[in-house]
C-alpha cells in the first residue's frame, strides 16, 4: 500500500507553496487511509454540533468509532506514527468546539466500547458507556454508591477524565481502578491509590486514554437506592434548565463559594450574546436558544468572566473544556 501523507498539524492550512489540487489529493488519501484502518464508522467532515450537548461546533475533519480495543489501539497507532492529532470524545456534554471545527481524528469509543459487568460489589464499565446506563445497572444489581450520578449525561470515560461530581460526591469516591491506554497503545492499569483526581479532572499524561473504570460499590435494598436515584432526579429537575441544550456548569466553583450566585448577583441571569444566553432558572449554565454558534457562547462566557471579576473580585475558572481551531 502507498505511504499515506502526513496530515497538517494545528494551525489549519495544507502547508504554504501547495496548489489546491495537491491538498485535494492529500485529503482523498487520508480520508480513503481512516476508513480502511477500521471497520467502525469513519465520518468526514462531520458537524460537531450533533455530537455536542449544548449543539455548537463547526466540523471534525474525521470522526471514528473503533468497534474494540484492539481497533483504537491501531488507529492511536496510526495517528502517532503519522502525527495526527486525535481529540477523545465522550458525549460532548461538556465541550465547546469552536466554529472552525476540529483539524485530525476525533475518536468516540461510544459506538463498540460500552460494556459494563458485575464482580461481587465491584461494577466494571467500558469509557463508551453512558454513566446514566451504569447508574441504572447498579440499582438492578442492589449496589448502592452511584446514585448521585444520576442525570449527568456523559459517558463513564468523560466522567472520570472530569472527576464529574453531583451533590457533594464525585467519582473519585467510588473508583477502585481505571484501566488506560498509553499514547504507544500500551495498556496499563492505576489503581485508586495511583490516580490523581482533583475538582472536576483526573491527571493523566496527555494522550492517555481511559478504557474502563471499576467502580467499588455497596450492596443494599434496591428499593431504597431506587428512591435516591428518584430524589436526586428531581433536585436536578427542579434546579437545571433541562429543556435547552447546554454543556451543564460553565465555570467551576471558586472558594467564595458557587459560580452560579456570583453570576445571579451580577444581575446577568437572561443576559444574551445572540443566541447563547445565561439561563434564568441557573446562572452557571449557558444555554442555546436554537441557532448560537460557539463564538457566541464564547463571547458570552468571557463577558461573564470580565462582569464577575469587575463586580465582585472573583476569577471565575472553566468547567467546560474549550476545543477546536481558533
Ligand atoms: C445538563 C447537564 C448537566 C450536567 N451535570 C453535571 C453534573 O452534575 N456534574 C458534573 O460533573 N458534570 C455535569 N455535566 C457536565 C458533563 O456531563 C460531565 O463533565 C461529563 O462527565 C462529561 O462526559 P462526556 O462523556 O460528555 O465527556 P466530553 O464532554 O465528551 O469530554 C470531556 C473531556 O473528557 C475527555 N475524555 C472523554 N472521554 C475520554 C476517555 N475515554 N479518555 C480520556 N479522556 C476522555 C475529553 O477529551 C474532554 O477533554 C452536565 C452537563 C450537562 C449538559
Amino acid at each position: 500500500m502507498r505511504n499515506p501523507p502526513t496530515l497538517p498539524l494545528k494551525g489549519g492550512g495544507w502547508g504554504r507553496g501547495r496548489n489546491l489540487r495537491s491538498a485535494i489529493g492529500m485529503m482523498r488519501d487520508y480520508k480513503e487511509e481512516a476508513r480502511d484502518l477500521i471497520e467502525g464508522r469513519v465520518l468526514f467532515d462531520a458537524p460537531m454540533k450533533r455530537y455536542t450537548s449544548i449543539k455548537v461546533g463547526g466540523p471534525a475533519e474525521c470522526l471514528l468509532f473503533p468497534k474494540d480495543v484492539k481497533e483504537l489501539r491501531k488507529v492511536i497507532r496510526h495517528a502517532g506514527r503519522k502525527r495526527i492529532p486525535v481529540f477523545i470524545l465522550g458525549k460532548g456534554t461538556n465541550l465547546i468546539v469552536r466554529d472552525r471545527g476540529i483539524h485530525g481524528w476525533v475518536v468516540s469509543l461510544t459506538q463498540g466500547m460500552k460494556k459494563v459487568k458485575m464482580d461481587g460489589e465491584v461494577l466494571e464499565a467500558e469509557a463508551g458507556c453512558p454513566l446514566q446506563q451504569l447508574v441504572q445497572f447498579s440499582v438492578q444489581k442492589g449496589l448502592a454508591g452511584l446514585e448521585p450520578f444520576f442525570g449527568i449525561p456523559g459517558t463513564v470515560g468523560g466522567g472520570l477524565a472530569m472527576n464529574a461530581g453531583a451533590w457533594g460526591t464525585e467519582l473519585k469516591d467510588v473508583i477502585h481502578s481505571v484501566t488506560l491506554m498509553k499514547e504507544d497503545g500500551e495498556i496499563v492499569k492505576r489503581p485508586q491509590s495511583r490516580l490523581r483526581f482533583t475538582y472536576r479532572n483526573l491527571v493523566l499524561p496527555p494522550s492517555w486514554i481511559i478504557l474502563k473504570g471499576r467502580f467499588r460499590l455497596k450492596e443494599g435494598r434496591r428499593e431504597e437506592i431506587l428512591e435516591r436515584v428518584k430524589s436526586f432526579s428531581e433536585m436536578r429537575k427542579r434546579t437545571q434548565p433541562l429543556d435547552y441544550p447546554s454543556a451543564g456548569s460553565v465555570f467551576k466553583n471558586p472558594e467564595e463559594g458557587q459560580a452560579g450566585k456570583w453570576i445571579d448577583e451580577t444581575g446577568l441571569k437572561g443576559f444574551r450574546m445572540g443566541q447563547a444566553m445565561v439561563s434564568d432558572r441557573h446562572a452557571n449554565f449557558i444555554i442555546n436558544l436554537g441557532k448560537a454558534t460557539a463564538e457566541e457562547v464564547l463571547r458570552l462566557m468571557e463577558w461573564v468572566e470580565r462582569r464577575v471579576y469587575e463586580e465582585k473580585g472573583i476569577s471565575l475558572e472553566r468547567e467546560v473544556r474549550v476545543v477546536g481551531e481558533a
